[in-house]
């Protein structure tokens, strides 16, 4: 198949669409399916075998297995580390199919998935692949006689549920660290976006992962992924979504006491002090919300522009947002694509409805763009006050929420009135507020002078209730791993 940044859907070849378990491809035991659709035309992509409780079991199964009795967890580390590296090497090669079958599945424009997801897919994994030979415990002087060490140990089976917007890249997050630690998967890909992640595991299959070392269930959440997070096999839950969900998801796995690893929501604070370059600030704050359509759990939703600096600041940032090209995710030049589904579209206009009736500003934007597909042009909402809806609930679209401030102390304050804590970031050229930003905010990542700036060896993950456990870098690692004392008397 001969797919290139400019490839129509068409051409698009859909390989998988079954349950993989055991190495195997199959159906639901239901013999159920359920429709993927293209965002952008609203058409019907492929069945996907629908997945449940029965399959979720088989998955289960295999990977406690694998990793009971199986070669995975007591290989050479460095051979897993060796395929992990191979199957790297092997979407590198085939990284502009995977881009069109991501741009297609998730909507987002081709250049994104082909310039940034994927080469970050093929990062996070050599990045763990080189951690899979250096995972150690330490020594420990202890009183008496003993000689005391721990030992890092794999967590078992990790069952590892991810959202829609990013579907390859999650998959490779979660997938990267299970895999080097010496842990075994069942993961229950995002209903909306199941394809990628399926064709993952066959390329893993390709490069010689053995069998149930990786099993993907597609399905919905309140069925195939309440049955991960339920089922007695699984040791771990790695979650990324929405923090109702994680709350379901905690009450759900109280019975089994899974460890769990939570990457939630966020209304991130993103903030302009006039001393900053604010042609920068601009471009920052474009970026910080509208990548992926505004489908970040990160996103700069909160921007709080210096009060005299709003006037020029507007200026610029109303330009860039009047500017987005929207359209076709498969034209090179496309900027924005189209919302992941029918579903976010109307959530997405009904913050837009309500922003307007609480008497925000609505600068630009504020409508659905085109006829077909699920695109919405990129708002702006300028005048918005701390407690309207669209300043604190987590919109997950291309609608920015402008906020004036004047004092740094009352900003801060502000700024951290949210229940969420994911990300904030600051633009100044003033060193002090930087780092006083930077130590008082309450979140897990900020950004000075940037935004979105991610890296496979930078942890990642929440304050608060954007959750708890951090992905990527080291501790990422350790969250798939049990630490074990061994005390022997000398
Ligand atoms: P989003 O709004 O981004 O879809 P969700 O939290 O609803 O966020 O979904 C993220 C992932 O969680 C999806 O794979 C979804 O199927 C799954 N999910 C939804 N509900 C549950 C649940 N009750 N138990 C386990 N997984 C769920």
């Amino acid at each position: 198949m001969a797919t290139s940044l400019q490839a129509s859907p068409a051409e698009i070849q859909v390989q998988h669409t079954q349950c993989f378990i055991d190495g195997q491809w199959q159906e639901a035991a239901s013999g159920k399916t359920f429709a993927t659709i293209n965002p952008a035309t609203e058409e019907l992509i492929a069945e996907v075998a629908e997945g449940d409780t029965e399959d979720v079991d088989r998955a289960a199964r295999a990977a406690r297995r694998a990793f009971d009795s199986g070669d995975w967890p007591k290989m050479d580390a460095r051979d897993r580390g060796r395929l992990m590296y191979l199957l790297a090497d092997r979407i590198e090669r085939e990284i502009d199919e995977l881009a069109a079958l991501e741009t297609l599945d998730n909507g987002k424009p081709i250049r994104e998935s082909r310039h940034v997801d994927l080469p970050l897919v093929v990062d996070v994994l050599r990045y763990y692949a080189g951690y899979a030979d250096k995972i150690h415990g330490s020594t420990i002087p202890i009183r008496g006689n003993y000689f005391c060490y721990t030992r890092r140990e794999p967590v078992g089976v990790a069952g590892q549920i991810i959202p829609w917007n990013f579907p390859m890249l999650m998959t490779a997050w979660k997938w990267g660290p299970a895999l080097a630690a010496g842990c075994t998967i069942v993961m229950k890909p995002a209903e909306q976006t199941p394809l990628t992640c399926l064709r993952m595991a066959q390329l893993a299959k390709e490069v010689g992962f053995p069998d149930g070392v990786i099993n993907v269930v597609p399905g919905f959440g309140p069925t195939a992924g309440a049955a991960v997070v339920k089922h007695p096999m699984i040791d771990k839950v790695a979650f990324t979504g929405e923090h109702r969900t994680a709350q379901i998801i905690t009450r759900d796995s109280a019975e089994t006491l899974k460890r769990l690893t939570f990457e939630l929501g966020g209304k991130s604070p993103n903030v302009v002090y006039a001393d900053a370059d604010l042609d920068a600030a601009a471009q920052g704050a474009y970026l910080g919300l509208y990548l992926n359509q505004g489908q970040c759990c990160c996103a700069g939703s909160r921007l709080f522009v210096e009060a005299s600096a709003h006037e020029a600041f507007m200026e610029k940032l109303t330009g860039l947002a009047k500017n987005r090209k929207l359209g076709d995710p498969f034209a090179e030049d496309t900027e924005q694509g189209p919302q992941v589904d029918r579903n976010q579209f109307d959530k997405i206009m009904s913050y837009i409805e309500k922003g307007q009736q609480e008497g925000a500003r609505c600068v630009t934007g504020g409508q659905r763009h085109g006829e077909r597909g699920y695109f919405v042009q990129p708002t702006i909402f300028d005048a918005v006050e701390d407690d309207m809806a669209i300043a604190q609930d987590e919109i997950f679209g291309p609608v920015l929420s402008v906020l004036k401030f004047e004092d740094t102390e009352r900003m801060i304050e502000r700024a951290n009135r949210t229940f969420y804590g994911l990300a904030a970031a600051i633009w100044t050229r003033d060193v002090h507020k930087a780092h006083d930003f930077a130590a008082r905010v309450r979140a897990g990542t900020v950004w000075v002078n940037c935004y979105d700036v991610f890296d496979a060896a930078a942890p990642f993950g929440g304050f608060k209730m954007s959750g708890y456990g951090r992905e990527l870098g080291e501790e990422g690692l350790k969250a798939y791993t049990e630490s074990k004392t061994v005390t022997v008397a000398l």
